[in-house]
């Protein structure tokens, strides 16, 4: 049977991607088509399955009606054509968002279709801001009207008379050249010039900028402030509650930029984190971890590890290639049964011990010298080791080891290499401020260094502001004459965030 097409009109929220609701989600991830708009944040998009199709139909003014009649027909095509199709709409489809037309299109052309609202910027941009939009003793009603319309046109659907004499909160989405002439109507209708208002643009993200004045002063304020759309204006006594409850622009990190250039797949969790404490974070990847071929080596590790007493680890990916490599060995895990394990870092650590093996040692300073400063001499002295590591590892580890009397192996399991595409995203984002540039290892600062040498920008290297993630970085990026603003002390993410939180905190 032919799979039968359906449009669902699906509210994306005001921007925060958390603000999506669940079941919009879910939806997202089942697409095969996705229509959407301008004010829809991109990081919902990666909801979507790959093979989804995602069309944008943001460009022209939502207004534009022979725009609004090729939507119409996008979404009855595909979903003819046995689509699952997501219209998805900034906030809410159903506020100001010509949710209704489009579904009435749908109507007529006998296409399915369901609606999952969305949390609507109307309320969810003043909740930002530390507004709430009713109050008890300050507001017990709301009005959302939209001052896209021209405010002097005579055919005015908005009763200015009426909104003015209203007492109560007024929330106003708008464009922002319309500010002027919504704040004149009001004033010219009975509303008081000392009522308070605030303009909030770009609510939600972590770029959210909030103007505070009165009606009188509010388009001078806003225009001081440079305030661009998108914009909503809000009118009322409940605005003085902001004095108290602005949280989400007090958070720790907001109005930090920071550029993250840990490799992808860690770089989400690190990143998350960063926004979570309001920082806007640009991620870069400036390494990629792969795996090594087996070869002499390690072979000859391998075959020796029933007579090695110390086995070290220095990264989590470490062990899990450690295990694939094993494989065509015919063994797996069991093969370092017998030995002392070690690993660099508390991450390290956790990797090995998810995998049901015993970590017996982790130093109190996350680093090769670390190893070499925590492990009593008499552990090493006429003892076997192996390292396995990174290609471009250090030799610190294997040399002091030896020193101290231990027979050990340096056997290479992973190398770093550049992504593809970093030269080209190094290139654009190296215009933009930032407030911190996180480093998390030495081959990071140096693929960074060589990628901004290529870019013809080598000289940017020391403007930027560099948070590094232990003394091994931070020399690296001494090296080549750069800036270490923050240090993490001991060499964990946990700390890094940590003392960028403090950095700012005196700053
Ligand atoms: N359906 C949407 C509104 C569409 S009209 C909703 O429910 O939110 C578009 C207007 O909404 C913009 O011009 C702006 O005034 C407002 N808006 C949407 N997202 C916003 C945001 N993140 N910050 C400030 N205003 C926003």
């Amino acid at each position: 049977m032919k799979k039968r097409g359906i449009v669902y009109l699906v509210g994306a929220g005001p921007g925060d991607p958390g603000l999506l609701t669940v079941k919009g989600q879910t939806l997202l991830r089942r697409a095969d088509v996705v229509v959407y708009d301008h004010l829809v944040s991109p990081k919902l998009l990666k909801e979507c399955p790959r093979s989804a199709r995602l069309i944008y139909v943001g460009k022209e003014s939502d207004r534009h009606t022979t725009h609004q009649q090729t939507i119409n027909r996008l979404l009855v095509r595909h979903a003819k054509a046995g689509k699952t199709v997501i219209r998805l709409k900034g906030g809410d489809p159903f506020v100001f968002g010509r949710g209704g037309e489009e579904a009435l299109a749908l109507v007529k052309a006998r296409v399915p279709f369901e609606v999952v609202p969305g949390v609507t910027s109307a309320l969810a941009v003043p909740a930002y801001a530390g507004i709430p939009v009713t109050h008890r003793g300050l507001s017990s009603s709301f009005t959302v009207i939209t001052g896209h319309e021209d405010p002097t046109k005579e055919s005015s659907a908005i009763r200015w008379q009426s909104l003015a004499a209203a007492p109560d909160t007024l929330i106003c989405l708008m464009g922002v050249g319309r500010l002027p002439g919504i704040v004149s109507q009001l004033i010219r209708h009975g509303r008081k010039p000392t009522t308070p208002c605030a303009v909030i643009e770009w609510g939600t993200y972590p770029a959210q900028r909030t103007v505070k004045a009165t009606l009188k002063t509010m388009t001078a304020a806003s225009q001081r402030a440079a305030i661009r759309p998108p914009a909503i204006l809000i009118v009322g006594d409940v605005v003085t509650l902001r004095d108290q409850l602005n949280w989400f622009e007090q958070r720790p990190l907001a109005g930090c930029r920071i550029l993250v250039t840990r490799a992808a797949e860690k770089a989400e969790a690190l990143a998350e984190r960063l926004e979570s404490l309001g920082a806007q974070v640009v991620q870069l990847p400036a390494i990629e971890l792969l795996p090594l071929q087996s070869n002499g080596v390690f072979k000859k590790a391998i075959a020796e590890l029933p007579k090695t007493d110390w086995v070290f680890f220095t990264s989590p990916e470490g062990i899990g290639w450690f295990s694939q490599l094993v494989k065509p060995r015919r063994t797996n895990l069991r093969a370092l049964l017998g030995c002392h394990i070690g690993a660099i870092g508390p991450k390290t650590a956790a990797a090995i011990e998810e995998r049901g093996l015993h970590v017996d040692f982790v130093p109190r300073a996350f680093s090769q010298e670390g190893v070499l400063r925590d492990l009593p001499k008499r552990m090493l002295a006429g003892k076997r080791g192996v390292i396995f590591c990174a290609e471009e590892s250090r030799d610190v580890l294997t040399q002091g080891l030896r020193r101290r009397g231990m027979r050990v192996a340096k056997v290479p399991i992973y190398r770093t290499a550049t992504p593809p595409g970093f030269l080209k995203a190094l290139r654009a984002v190296i215009r933009e401020p930032f407030s911190f540039v996180t480093v998390t290892s030495a081959s990071c600062v140096e693929h960074v260094v060589e990628g901004l040498r290529a870019a013809g920008k080598g000289e940017a290297f020391r403007r930027l502001p560099f948070a590094s993630i232990g003394p091994v970085t931070s020399a690296r990026v001494r090296a080549h004459g750069g800036r270490v603003i923050v240090e993490a002390n001991p060499s964990t993410i946990e700390r890094l965030i940590e003392a960028m939180v403090r950095y700012r905190a005196q700053a």
